[in-house]
């Protein structure tokens, strides 16, 4: 099989992940991938419906590859969330599909390209993961040679009612701690410096077994995993998306412990409206939420918070709203935000209920937080002007190929001129300018 393929990524780290796997498994295989979906035999979307708008883009860029490829269409499959949901019909709205693979399919994907490549039209495979699927991917195989995402735990049984993960992704499994840091073992010795723990809900880890794990270290199985992977002598430990219900102060106290788990925490309010929290039936309440981040801010180092809030969520009010300002205030802002204008995802609890918040109101609403936030981002941002970070180089700036780029610690974006001999290292870097949403400065000193 010499079949080139095309592999396009929408959405989250964990379809980021999933790529990289389907990548690995495809090459198995015996197919090429490419970068180029002009010339590709296969042209795959690996898609998200979280959002109305993210789950339209795939079947946008499926009528662009179409058109740009007339007279040589390649074979085009759809992987993911969005192939899960919507299944075969998929093949009656875009008949250029071919190929169907859902979330659990990722380790089938070979076969189900192969059999469209043997001439059959419509290949759909929506099954759950064979019995034993390894998890594991090599280092060999991540997108960037330095930083890594190593899943921990996927699906969610939490049913937030505007939420489509549930249903596309399915319940939670988690993964087996031995196996986890056998993998982080793995990616240090090839000479990845960071990892990420990925999962829509990564505190709500709860393995079949311990084994890997101190039982005596640590309130939760995810407690004791940040230990247990914080052992592992990986310089740089990162962990998304944090649930508030199961955020535990000893999250905290791990993170204190060892330097390598990372100031950052990502920490999801969507809304500060006990009323609409209920609705959107999240298990806590505005005042739940702020105790989580008292037990943030009393971490010896300081973290980085960042959050999702959804606005216009059925029936919420300006009353509502003005709890949502009021909560961030609190907070004392978040080092980022990410603003969703709520949009119905069919089939959810919340679909059933009255979308009463008009568009424009919406759009108000996401102005006024949005203003708020930036506010405050721009103080958080200029308190580190003076100061050093330590980032690990990943690339080179888009805009300024004289200026090298990556993440700090805290996870902020951080710039500054270099060259492509810095790639892969940590680096001090004292920061001279706040922008809106990076920082710049001058490497005081490399290895
Ligand atoms: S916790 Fe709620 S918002 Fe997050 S993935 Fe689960 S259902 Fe969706």
């Amino acid at each position: 099989m010499s079949a080139t393929v095309y592999l396009e990524t929408f959405g989250c780290q964990m379809n980021v992940a999933d790529s990289e796997r389907a990548d690995v498994r495809l090459r198995a295989a015996g197919f090429d991938l490419t970068s180029s979906p002009e010339t590709a035999d296969v042209v795959i979307f690996n898609t998200c419906s979280v959002r109305e708008r993210a789950a339209h883009k795939v079947f946008t860029r499926i009528g662009e590859v179409r058109r740009r490829r007339i007279g040589s269409e390649p074979i085009v499959g759809v992987m993911g969330c969005v192939a899960q949901l919507e299944g075969a019909s998929i093949f009656d709205g875009s008949p250029s599909v071919s190929v169907v693979a859902g979330t659990r399919a990722t380790d089938r994907l070979p076969q189900l390209i192969s059999r469209a490549l043997d001439g059959e039209r419509r290949v759909i495979d929506l099954d759950e993961r064979a019995a034993g699927e390894a998890w594991d991917l090599p280092a060999t195989a991540r997108t960037s040679k330095y930083v890594a995402f190593v899943p921990i735990i996927e699906g969610c049984n939490k049913f937030c009612t505007y939420c489509i993960v549930p249903y596309s992704r399915g319940r939670e499994k988690s993964r087996e701690p031995s196996d986890i840091i056998a993998e982080i073992h793995e990616l240090h010795r090839h000479g990845h410096h960071e990892i990420h723990l990925i999962g829509q809900n990564v505190n709500s880890y709860r393995p079949k077994t311990e084994s890997g794990l101190e039982r005596t270290k640590g309130a939760t199985p995810f407690c004791r995993l940040l230990r247990a992977v914080a052992a592992t002598g990986m310089e740089r430990i990162k962990f998304t998306t944090s649930f508030p219900r199961d955020f535990h102060r000893d999250i905290v106290a791990a993170i204190d412990e060892h330097e390598n788990l990372c100031e950052w925490i990502h920490l999801p309010a969507q809304s500060g409206s006990d009323r609409v929290l209920r609705a959107m039936r999240r298990g806590h309440t505005a005042s739940d939420y702020l105790k989580r981040i008292d037990a943030v801010r009393s971490a010896r180092r300081k973290l980085s918070i960042t959050s999702d809030i959804i606005v216009g969520f059925p029936g919420e009010t300006t009353a509502d709203f003005r709890e949502t300002l009021r909560l961030i205030e609190e907070v004392g802002g978040y080092d980022g935000l990410y603003i969703f204008k709520y949009s119905e995802r069919p089939n959810t609890p919340a679909a059933s209920l009255m979308d009463d918040v008009t568009l424009e109101e919406k759009s108000a609403r996401f102005m006024e937080l949005e203003t708020t936030q930036r506010s405050f981002q721009r103080k958080i941002y200029e308190r580190y002007v003076g100061r050093e970070v330590r980032v690990l180089v990943e690339g080179t700036s888009s805009k300024f190929p004289s200026d090298m780029t990556g993440h700090s610690t805290c996870h902020k974006v951080v710039n500054f001129r270099g060259t492509e001999l810095m790639l892969g290292k940590v680096v001090n870097v004292r920061i001279s300018v706040a922008k809106r949403n990076s920082l710049y400065g001058e490497v005081i000193s490399a290895p």
